[in-house]
């Protein structure tokens, strides 16, 4: 085995679970299984080398000026990738060249910015979990006081500082992951799986102790208890904080120079939203193709700075239960939704807003660039410009709080402004980071450098007039430094002090004494010039990192003012009203739209609706109506109205009165889940029970087609049974809206009071459908699904030939076609409604009048005994 083959398993032992890219001259090199790994994901050569008698390893490599390229390919697909570079100069060293990791780029510790979504977060997330011994009886089952099993999530995005943590019911662990949508996730080692996209990394379970854990915090944070951060007394949330700024100390330390604080969020102070809820609402991505460009966050995103986008993302996947901050939101956008020249004005100082939380967080860990300096002083000098806009705000209002959250910050702007060039070279070579006049000792020299140039320039002419040599001239190469060429011609007229240094093909190149000694005050003032640039860069940086907390409360109150102007600009520009929040239980709509599809039609084009539901009256819409009705969107368009209303942002309708929910339940449509092995029917299955356990009488609960995934007696069974239990148990009576192809479910409203029926309206114009979009009062009676296959275009042939199926299963008996069909409809309901009749019968026929107490109970009795036998 060859030493360098050696030194990197040496290395590769200690980064298992990283992809080590190792430094070879002027390529990084991959190995064995790594080298097979990046070959397939990053389409590069695998070859293989040498590397000891008989053995030859498999290769792959890039070269190492590609490296941002492939790292943001190999990171953006959720792997990690541990930089080992040369530490000593392969040209001068003897021996073997020492190397080193230098960094560990994970995709939850990634800062730079062509790695990054600037309009999403980037999370890195802890999970911490009972251990078995500890556990608890699951939610339900509380028996012994001890409440549910619980967990804590503890969640940084190291590109904005953001750091918080919440102790939460192990049950809603799936949901809060969903919102987060974590770039990498820890859990200690040996930790139960967990469903989520994010790339996972596991840590010895000894950082998720709490102890450790809290003293990892307490040191980084330098408190003597974590009592401020509101976490003192939840052990699981300390241990996922505690696990989080360990890794980060291991993998990215600088990067914990903006983490400034922690925020204990209580999980239960916002909405839950499940992974299936964000889905069916098509929150983020929507349309059958599951675009960005179709979701209710594209519709609502008029933000102008990346700042803003990603906090309107965060509000959406996060609606409130708090209506006093609701309510401050509202004035917010209320205050911009006011004046069309305060949205426009406001936009036009937005737009120019660089991107602030991620410049500080890059300037505090050492990767910023000396533009990043300067992006982040235009960023906080248009902050004076915003907080002029909210200067007419009243004093006391939300406005007039954000204005004082807009501070200027200028001893970190004019610092900036000071040091630092407005448009500075990208590298210190040059001399041109640092402004004149901000460093006395940097002027010296550059004068000095600036009168060594001069005068080598003033040269090439004193030297002609010297020599008599007409083409003679000074030049500058790389290797040889300063020289004076000669050409062949006047060789013989080159003075005594000229040392020759190189032939040429045409001439010779010389040195002088002088010309030596000018060039090393020019090449000593360069150098010296580029470390004390790069020195008082570094110092710079450093004074901005020590007003980072600062700046990113600056950069919060920024976003903040984005998303209400976007709000605003959003409900000017679609027609949204403010909603009317309360804590009571009715959802009042009138004429409500589907902010998303409406858009996708031509102005006016959709059909607005109205919506009652409370908890005494109509607890349960049953929606009927053919295919393409405009069923779905209805439900869903409900649902979207309520959420949009907890994040605070106006509403697609003319008025909304919205006693706030705990929580959106979803059950839309068949999804197959094949990956994981579930059939379409149990996921459906999963969903519902997921639903029926976690319901409250808060909740609002959207189901589209429950029990189409099978045959239709055991659909229509689970159907129904599922709306009387969300009817009858009263821990489970959420409002529920409920759009079915089962006319017989209409049934339900004459038994189950707070169950009301509606239905689609359509009308038949010359034998085809047309449809009205109108949700009206009542049971729909006709399915019309031939006409919507019709429309489709199936052939018409088979249309033909299903009209007659029909046409001969709605005559049977020889009773009219509707007869015959309501008919056949009791039919199927018997098994799901009657009882057996003959005990039916003969309760009908008891005449309690003629018996006394004691014959009534025996008799009662004996009904029992029967009806128990079957
Ligand atoms: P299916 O039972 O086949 O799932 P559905 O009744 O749920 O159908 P939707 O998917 O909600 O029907 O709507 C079908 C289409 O009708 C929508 O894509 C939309 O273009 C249009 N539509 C729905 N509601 C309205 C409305 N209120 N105004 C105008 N167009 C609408």
């Amino acid at each position: 085995m060859t030493p360098i083959r050696r030194q990197y398993l040496d290395i590769k032992r200690r980064y298992p679970h990283a992809i080590v890219l190792f430094r070879l001259g002027d390529f990084y090199e991959t190995f064995d299984d790594d080298a097979k790994l990046c070959a397939r994901e990053l389409d590069i050569t695998l070859t293989s080398k040498p590397m000891g008698k008989n053995l030859r390893v498999p290769l792959a490599g890039i070269p190492y000026h590609a490296l941002d390229t492939y790292l943001a390919r190999l990171v953006g697909k959720g792997y990690k990738v541990a930089i080992c570079e040369q530490m000593t100069d392969p040209a001068t060293s003897k021996g073997l060249v020492e190397r080193e990791v230098v960094r560990v780029v994970t995709p939850g510790t990634v800062l730079e910015g062509h790695m990054l979504d600037e309009r999403a977060n980037n999370y890195l997330v802890a999970l911490a979990r009972e251990s078995g011994d500890e556990k608890r009886p699951s939610r339900g089952a509380t028996r012994g006081g001890r409440g549910p099993e619980q967990a804590g999530i503890a969640y940084v995005d190291i590109s904005t500082g953001e750091f918080a943590v919440a102790q939460l019911d192990a049950d809603d662990v799936a949901a809060e992951l969903a919102r987060l949508r974590p770039a990498e996730l820890l859990l200690p080692e040996g930790a139960e799986p967990v469903a989520s996209p994010a790339a996972v990394t596991y840590l010895e379970p000894y950082w998720f102790e709490v102890e450790n854990a809290r003293r990892e915090l307490i040191e980084h944070f330098r408190v003597a208890s974590l009592e401020a951060f509101g976490c003192e007394r939840l052990p699981l949330a300390v241990a996922a904080a505690g696990a989080v700024i360990h890794y980060l100390k291991e993998n990215q330390k600088a990067a914990l120079s903006i983490v400034h604080s922690l925020s204990t969020y209580n999980a239960s102070g916002s909405m839950l939203l499940d992974a299936q809820a964000a889905r069916n609402l098509e929150l983020f991505e929507g349309g059958r193709d599951r675009r960005p460009e179709n979701s209710l966050a594209a519709t609502l995103d008029l933000t102008r700075s990346p700042l803003g986008a990603r906090l309107l993302r965060r509000w959406i996947g996060q609606p409130l239960l708090d209506i006093t901050l609701l309510r401050r939101r509202q004035d917010g956008v209320a205050w911009f939704h006011e004046s069309a020249l305060r949205r426009s004005k406001a936009a036009e100082a937005l737009a120019k807003m660089p991107d602030i939380e991620r410049l500080v967080a890059r300037i505090g860990s050492g990767l910023a660039s000396p533009r990043d300096l300067v992006a982040l002083r235009r960023g906080l000098e248009l902050v004076p410009e915003l907080r002029q806009l909210l200067e007419e705000g009243e004093g006391e209002s939300v406005v007039g709080e954000m204005r004082e959250r807009l501070r200027p910050l200028p001893e970190t702007a004019g610092l900036i402004a000071q040091a630092i060039e407005d448009d500075p070279a990208s590298t210190f070579d040059e001399g041109g980071v640092v402004r004149r006049g901000f460093s006395p000792e940097l002027d010296r020299l550059r004068s000095a450098l600036a009168g060594a140039r001069e005068y080598l320039a003033g040269m090439e002419s004193r030297e002609k007039a010297r020599t008599g040599i007409k083409s003679l001239k000074v030049g500058y190469n790389r290797v040889f430094g300063y020289y004076i060429e000669v050409s062949k011609a006047n060789l013989g007229l080159v003075p005594e002090d000229y040392q020759r240094r190189q032939t040429l093909v045409g001439g010779e190149r010389f040195v002088t004494d002088e010309l030596k000694e000018y060039e090393s005050r020019v090449l000593d003032a360069r150098e010296r010039i580029s470390e004390l640039e790069s020195a008082v860069f570094r110092q710079v940086c450093s004074q901005v990192a020590a007003a980072s907390e600062q700046v990113l409360a600056v950069a919060r109150a920024i976003a903040e003012t984005d998303v209400w102007m976007a709000l605003a600009e959003a409900a000017a520009r679609y027609g949204y009203c403010r909603p009317e929040l309360t804590e009571g239980d009715e959802i009042v709509i009138r004429d409500g739209r589907h902010p998303v599809v409406e858009r996708a039609l031509a102005a006016g084009a959709f059909v607005p609706n109205d919506a009652e539901l409370s908890n005494s009256e109509t607890q349960i819409v049953v929606l009927t109506g053919p295919n393409m009705a405009g069923k779905s969107t209805y439900i869903r368009q409900v649902a979207l109205i309520v959420l949009m209303a907890q994040t605070g942002s106006y509403v697609p309708a003319a008025s909304a009165r919205i006693g706030l929910v705990d929580r959106i339940f979803t059950r839309v449509g068949a999804q197959e889940d094949i990956v994981s092995g579930q059939s379409t029917f149990m996921v459906e299955m999963l969903e519902t029970a997921n639903i029926l356990n976690n319901a409250t009488p808060r909740s609002l609960v959207v189901l589209d087609e429950i029990g189409r995934g099978t045959s239709t007696y055991d659909g229509l069974a689970i159907a129904r049974a599922v709306v009387e239990h969300l009817h009858n148990v009263g821990a489970r009576a959420a409002k529920t809206l409920f759009a079915t192809h089962f006319h017989e479910m209409v049934e339900l409203a004459s038994s189950l009071p707070r169950v009301k029926n509606y239905n689609v309206a359509v009308t038949e114009e010359g034998g085809r459908v047309v449809f009205l979009h109108r949700i009206l009062p009542g049971g729909a009676d006709k399915s019309y699904g031939i006409h919507v296959a019709e429309l489709a275009g199936l052939p018409k042939a088979v249309l033909q030939r299903a009209r007659e199926v029909l046409a001969a299963l709605e005559s049977t008996d020889g009773r009219s076609p509707v007869e015959g069909r309501r008919r056949r409809e009791e039919r199927q309901q018997l098994p799901l409604l009657a009882p057996p009749s003959k005990l039916l019968e003969e309760l009908a026929d008891l005449d309690i009048d003629s018996m006394t107490p004691l014959e009534a109970i025996a008799r009662l009795y004996e009904l029992r005994g029967r009806a128990r036998e079957g």
